[in-house]
């Protein structure tokens, strides 16, 4: 049989057992298919078996304007991307013309776009939004409803569903297949739509990214219409799809940083949704999420039955309807919830998503998948047929909109006991928080930073979860607690998420299922801010003021001396606080001193009296909390100047998703920086205008790291024009190919031995270790070894480093699944060798070390270390790591290259790291001489 009649008798077969009785029902319904619908879908979809009846045509209304009326095309027509104007224009048109839907802006982005939300129900539930709301409000707090009040408050409610469409620019489907959905719902009078608009309330976020929407439309538009080769595409997606991050705008869920992540956040403590379903696309043909385990035991286990019921009720229903290749389960593990989802996840509700097959852009176009998506299994009962098929912009609709009904369906089909399990997840979290376990966190106000401390405060009350202060001084056990320290009382609805905040991480060490993304995510770790947990019942009679708002401490400044003092006891805002003072000199102590009965640390300031200079410290100390004291004469210690770096943030345009992280970091604390493109490396004379530049982590390898964007497809610009108004935001390029290349390697290599520091953080060291730039460091293959985004504990070898300034040490960082290095070696001079790296070990510019065992290449690996490696989080024969270095200060030229193992500024998250980080650009000069002398 030739394939093409292999492929013929499959299709006629699966119409064969295709449920007919469900395609029956549509003849019978209700709707009058809009004209020219059904054909326009049909001749959209690549192969019938990638549509549903529920999808195959639109609902004819003679007062509601559909999409086609519109656009004047069908939703996920071939070669049409709308922008978040066009979506939003019809979207208010449909609200206006349709009683059953309402609408209302929950957002501005970064570039100013509206964030719009629109809520669909029959005309009864759409007037009575705020009693629904309200009803809604008293099912999340067990406090407000008793047990017995839950029957009564049922008959009042609904569950509401919240759709978050396209949060990931190049995973195009989801706006418009919601302006459709959004209509169907409107207008259809299907049975099973009534029900859906009668028993729940449906929430639309159509363009959760609108700034990345825009670039996304404007991209294809300028450099993919009208292209039907899916394997010669140049780039489908542009470099930015807002002002700071990329994918990782779905990693903001205990930030909320940006406007797409406060935007859901906002919605959810208004309505209070039961489902948060956020649509993405990747895999084929559609996934539903619910992750395989080790599951977070912090959550309520009711919700993971419930997010299995729904995927299976998605993934039979979709099966039933003949559609292949519905499947769940095998995709992230259920650990970690940073996802914009898990708003939900972390307070109760459930968050859920899906995977579609997406081209990113809106063509028709050959695909190929992996074997492994075409076999059956017990979670993918109906696979694809083949591992080759056109696929198109409208296949994708149709599948990601059969899916939303079907779990429409579902949540209105157990409405009532979605909510009731609404209210007991809630209920149990705040009786578990009653009966210890602990009863309370206590978090003391003044320890070494803090604003650092306020900050991490702020943040649990951004996701409202309840905090006090100790009205009075109080004691627990045996330990004191001050009048003004903060308490976590644990008996409040969102307790779980409290205690998964606040408590390390412990990944099951046997478990099947690698982690998908970061596995410790504890406040406290992150913000290196002490926190204890209190099991001792006492603490519930201690007096404490609950907390209205954020938290602002201010420091202190003595009246005037001559010399001003700022003690040095880790405080993240140190670098801020030299850009306040630009005009003024600052000295950096690089001992210990003591002046009176005070102790000073190393990297401590000095900063004699000068005009202004009193008057800009309280601003600062305003400002950043920080205290400063005076003196008559400055102290008895070697001190080196700090003079304000010119800082320069390289972000390469193959990858400016982490890099982002950094800006947003340094946007925030108003530290100011050039942002280098490739075009400004490549041109090199980088020291005229820069002393210190940070390149940060990249996903790329070597190669890319260099060479950049594959250039055959070049020049890309990206770039503002009057038809592509959205390009060319943050920053624009003539022609975003091509990377540094090795003329921007020689450029950096040139910076640092004028003088520049060039700091490279976790996999962007890839660049200096492995091209040379820094010699003599090998990278190893420590097979076995894994460090999946944990905290692990680490050791100073040179404590006096001004990288040390602050910490203690042994101490600790943040670690991704970066590369493993060997400790540097020396070169040995022989008349020939093989492996001339296998000199004696170097450890002269290895500042610190990971964990606190030394390093030793004969008993690799190691026995057990005396304190375990692993502080939260999880990871795989972490003794391996051992010794291997995590920072080096290596000296090129007059310059220097520090060389991070980790990313110390890790998703505005690792703030204990910053300062290894801040300390090298704020004693850059220092460290650029020091090396000079040690070379
Ligand atoms: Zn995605």
């Amino acid at each position: 049989m030739n394939p093409t009649m292999n492929r013929l008798l499959t299709i006629a077969f699966s119409w064969l057992i295709a449920p007919a009785a469900t395609w029956a029902q549509t003849t019978d319904a209700p709707d009058t298919p809009e004209p020219g619908s059904l054909e326009a879908i049909a001749q959209e979809t690549s192969d019938p078996r990638f549509s549903s009846p529920w999808v195959a045509s639109v609902p004819e209304s003679a007062e509601i304007p559909s999409p086609t009326d519109f656009l004047g095309h069908i939703a996920g027509a071939a070669g049409e991307l709308p922008n978040s104007a066009t979506i939003y224009a019809y979207l208010r048109e449909l609200a206006q013309a349709s009683s059953r839907v309402s609408i209302e802006v929950i957002g501005r982005t970064e570039e100013n776009r509206e964030i719009l939300l629109l809520a669909i129900a029959d005309e009864a539930g759409i007037r009575a939004l705020p009693e629904l709301k309200a009803a809604s409000a008293r099912l999340a707090d067990p406090r407000l409803t008793t047990p017995a009040q839950l029957e009564e408050l049922l008959p009042l409610a609904r569950p509401f569903y919240y759709f978050n469409g396209a949060i990931h620019a190049d995973e195009s489907g989801a706006p418009d297949m919601l302006m459709e959905l959004a209509y169907r719902l409107a207008v259809s009078e299907d049975p099973m739509i009534r029900r859906i608009r009668e028993q729940l309330v449906v929430l639309i976020n159509p363009v959760a990214n609108p700034d990345g929407r825009d670039k996304m439309s404007d991209w294809f538009y300028r450099f993919h219409r009208g292209k039907t080769d899916y394997d010669t595409l140049s780039r489908q997606s542009p470099p930015y799809w807002g002002k700071y991050v990329f994918v990782d705008a779905n990693r903001d869920a205990h930030q909320l940083d940006f406007a797409t992540t406060q935007a859901v956040a906002k919605m959810f403590f208004d309505y209070h949704p039961t489902v948060i379903h956020d649509l993405h696309e990747a895999i084929p043909l559609l996934q539903t999420w619910n992750g395989t385990g080790p599951y977070n035991p912090n959550l309520d286990p009711i919700v993971y039955a419930e997010f299995l019921e729904m995927s299976f009720h998605e993934m039979s229903a979709l099966s039933a309807l003949g559609m292949p290749g519905v499947w769940t389960w095998d995709f992230g593990e259920g650990f970690g919830y940073h996802y914009t989802d898990s708003i939900a996840m972390n307070h109760n509700a459930i968050g859920r998503g899906y995977e579609t097959f997406g081209n990113a852009v809106p063509l028709r176009v050959t695909r190929k998948i992996a074997s492994f998506d075409v076999t059956r299994t017990w979670f993918r009962p109906l696979p694809p047929p083949d591992r080759e098929f056109t696929w198109s912009h409208r296949d994708n609709v149709n599948y990601s909109q059969s899916g939303s009904l079907a779990a429409l369906d579902y949540t209105a089909g157990q409405a009532k006991q979605l909510l009731r399990n609404f209210y007991q997840k809630g209920y149990n979290s705040w009786t578990r928080g009653k009966s210890g376990d602990p009863y309370a966190f206590v978090i003391p106000a003044e320890q070494g930073d803090r604003l650092r401390v306020a900050s991490m405060i702020n943040r649990l009350l951004d996701q409202r979860i309840e905090v006090g202060r100790a009205s009075r001084k109080f004691s627990i056990g045996d330990e004191t607690f001050s009048s003004g320290d903060f308490v976590v009382l644990l008996d409040q609805p969102y307790r779980n998420y409290a205690v998964d905040l606040l408590q390390p991480q412990e990944f099951p060490d046997d478990a099947e299922h690698e982690p998908y993304d970061d596995i410790s995510w504890a406040l406290p770790v992150h913000y290196g801010v002490r926190t204890i947990a209190v099991n001792d019942s006492a603490i519930l009679k201690v007096s404490i003021r609950k907390i209205t708002e954020r938290v602002k401490p201010e420091g202190t400044v003595a009246s005037s001396g001559r010399v001003y003092l700022l003690k040095d006891t880790g405080q993240e805002s140190l670098l801020a606080a030299r850009y306040r003072l630009a005009d003024f000199e600052v000295r950096i102590a690089e001992r210990a001193f003591r002046l009176g009965r005070q102790t000073y640390p190393a990297g401590s300031w000095v900063i004699d009296d000068q005009p202004g200079l009193a008057d800009a410290l309280r601003a600062v100390s305003a400002e950043l909390a920080l205290d400063f004291d005076a003196a008559r004469s400055a102290p008895d210690v070697t001190l080196h100047s700090a003079p304000l770096p010119r800082l320069g943030v390289w972000v390469p345009w193959a990858d400016t998703d982490m890099s982002g992280w950094i800006r947003y970091s340094l946007d925030q604390q108003r530290i100011p920086y050039t942002y280098l493109r490739d075009e400004e490396i490549r041109a090199g004379k980088l020291k005229q205008d820069i002393d210190v530049i940070v390149y940060g982590a990249v996903l790329l390898d070597l190669q890319g790291q260099i060479h950049g964007i594959e250039p055959t497809h070049g020049p890309m610009p990206f770039n503002r024009t009057d038809e592509f108004p959205s390009l060319g935001a943050p920053v624009s390029s003539d022609d975003i190919t091509g990377g540094i290349g090795w003329q921007g390697l020689a450029n950096l290599e040139a910076f640092a031995r004028d003088g520049g520091v060039l700091i490279t953080l976790g996999s962007g060291s890839t660049l200096v270790l492995e091209s040379g730039l820094v010699r003599n460091v090998r990278r190893v293959d420590l097979h076995g070894v894994t460090t999946p985004g944990a905290h692990l504990r680490t050791l100073f070898l040179q404590p006096q480093h001004p990288i040390a300034y602050g910490y203690p040490a042994e101490t600790y960082a943040f670690r991704s699944p970066y590369s493993f290095y060997d400790p540097p070696r020396r070169w040995l001079t022989m008349s020939y060798c093989t492996s001339c790296l296998d000199g004696p070990i170097d450890l002269r510019h290895v500042v610190m070390q990971w964990g606190t065992q030394p390093y030793d290449a004969e008993d690799d690996p190691k026995a057990g270390p005396a304190a375990p490696i692993l502080i939260s989080g999880g990871g795989k024969n972490l003794s391996a790591l051992e010794g291997r270095p995590a920072l080096l200060d290596v000296p090129l030229g007059d310059g220097s290259v520090l060389v991070f193992n980790f990313n110390p500024m890790h998703r505005d998250l690792n703030h204990a790291d910053s300062r290894y980080l801040y300390n090298g650009i704020l004693n850059w000069r220092y460290i650029a001489s020091r090396d000079a002398g040690s070379r």
